[in-house]
């Protein structure tokens, strides 16, 4: 195992001078930080989406561009030394330019990959020239030179052997000599294609650096200091929790808390590599580690919310007490990669849940060909506009917490409720535009009480 941490920044993070070099005091008050993964410039990925998705309007397309360019030049504007680094950005300025001219005729999954990319190739070379200007011994590093994965370009898998050799061989002896300074977020396919791993993909990437250097610690810098009850963007209430368990924190993840993705744990898991969550804006605040084993394991952990769900329900009365009606739902949508969520079954019917985290945004889409396909079979009904609320615990099959949770819930419509598969969380459905109020109310009840 590697004596060094991995420290990741989002885009709050290194969102303009002050807090770029918020996170590069953060990088120098611990000597044990050799590898640093910034994501873009808050905000930055979001505009390079909308060029990717195909802007016709010229003057449209050049406002974004200057806005790109703003972010960016007006933190170089402070550095000490510009001169290379404004070369650079404005190279990739470029290949944003043409990039989303050629996205105005015709997108692709692979061009989008390419455009949104630059976000991370630029915040990464401003990081790392305002660290050696602060007199730190950093380089920037392409890490597409080792983050192999498919060529499922938006989410693109991580190919872990050959991550784990090119790690060892490339990024290792890096870290050895310097504070290398790398971006999330992306990879390159075998073909040397960039991909990207989905949005929030950075938190990601950071766990397989770890992973790949086999580091002693993962560090995710972010707005907040730490994990909380739940967002408390929506209960201001929500405390931070000092230590929580890699299960509970997966299924919180998992289940839309936007704090990591979802699949920042897996490797971190693998490698029983402790994760530390923290704000670099009050980095003094402390935060939440991230651990195999914890002290105390509540009832209540965590409440999470996830928008943009899609369900579908397909439904055949024809299926009453025959066989095989799940088995060919499943067949249909198997044969078109279109990957299931959450999931509830009755003999005649199946409603189930999309899942979708890639680089486009919005709710999930059943693909035409899967539901003409499916109407074959049984009478299909597609709904958007729903939101999926989680409360994620430890043995939530206690005797008597489903009155706690249903009596907090009786006025809310619950649309789909899942509970039993883990013993960690219980989920349901809901109305869009009531999702905000059923967190609040399980948050208030369960967690705001003195008796918590
Ligand atoms: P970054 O850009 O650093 O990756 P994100 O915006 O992706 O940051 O994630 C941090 C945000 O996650 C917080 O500002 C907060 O609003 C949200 N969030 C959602 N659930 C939680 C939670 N349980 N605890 C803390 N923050 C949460
Ligand atoms: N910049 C990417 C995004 O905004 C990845 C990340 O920040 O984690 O989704
Ligand atoms: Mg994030």
């Amino acid at each position: 195992m590697s004596a060094f941490n991995v420290a990741k920044f989002g885009g709050t993070s290194v969102a303009n001078f002050e807090a770029m070099s918020r996170s590069a005091s953060v990088v120098e008050s611990n000597p044990e930080t050799k590898l640093v993964v910034s994501s873009a410039c808050a905000g930055v990925t979001n505009f390079l989406v909308e060029l990717a998705n195909g802007i016709k309007d010229a003057d449209h397309r050049q406002e974004i561009l200057n806005q790109l360019a703003n972010i960016h030049f007006s933190i170089i504007s402070e550095l000490k030394e510009q001169e290379g680094v404004k070369k650079e950005i404005q190279a990739i300025l470029n290949t944003v330019n043409s990039l989303a001219e050629a996205a105005s005729f015709q997108s692709s999954n692979q061009l989008t990959d390419h455009l949104v990319a630059c976000g991370e190739l630029m915040s990464t070379h401003i990081l790392a020239q305002l660290m050696r200007d602060r007199g730190m011994n950093a380089i920037r590093f392409d890490i597409r030179e080792v983050l192999r994965t498919d060529d499922n370009f938006g989410r693109a898998e991580p190919q872990l052997d050959d991550i784990a050799a090119l790690a060892k061989e490339k990024l290792e002896p890096l870290c050895n000599k310097y504070i290398v300074v790398t971006q999330g977020f992306i990879g390159s396919d075998e073909q040397g294609n960039t991909t990207t791993l989905g949005r929030g993909g950075s938190d990601y990437s950071a766990a397989l650096i770890a992973e790949g250097v086999q580091a002693a610690g993962l560090e995710i810098w972010t707005d907040v200091p730490g994990i909380y009850t739940t967002d408390p963007r929506i209960a201001p209430k929500a405390k931070a929790i000092t230590e929580i368990s890699f299960s509970e924190a997966s299924e919180m993840a998992n289940f839309g808390a936007k704090i990591l993705h979802p699949s920042t744990l897996l490797p971190a898991l693998r490698h029983g590599i402790p994760v530390f969550v923290g704000s670099s804006r009050e980095p003094e605040q402390g935060g939440t580690w991230i651990r195999k084993r914890v002290e105390n394991s509540p009832l209540y952990r965590a409440v999470a919310l996830r928008a943009n769900q899609t369900m579908v329900t397909i439904r055949s009365a024809k299926m009453f007490q025959a066989y095989g009606f799940l088995a060919k739902v499943f067949e249909i949508l198997a044969k078109h990669k279109v990957s299931v969520d959450l999931i509830t079954t009755s003999e005649i019917s199946v409603s189930l849940t999309l899942d979708k985290t890639d680089t486009s945004g919005g709710a999930p889409e059943l693909p035409p060909a899967v539901r003409s396909e499916l109407e074959e079979l049984a009478n299909v009904d597609v709904e958007r506009n729903l939101s999926l609320v989680a409360l994620i615990g430890n043995q939530m099959e206690t005797k008597g917490y489903a009155k706690d949770v249903f009596s907090t819930l009786g006025d809310y419509h619950l649309r789909m409720i899942c509970y039993g598969a883990s013993d960690h969380n219980l989920c349901f459905l809901v109305d869009a535009e009531e999702a905000k109020a059923v967190v609040q109310k399980l948050h208030q009840d369960l967690f705001e009480t003195d008796s918590e």
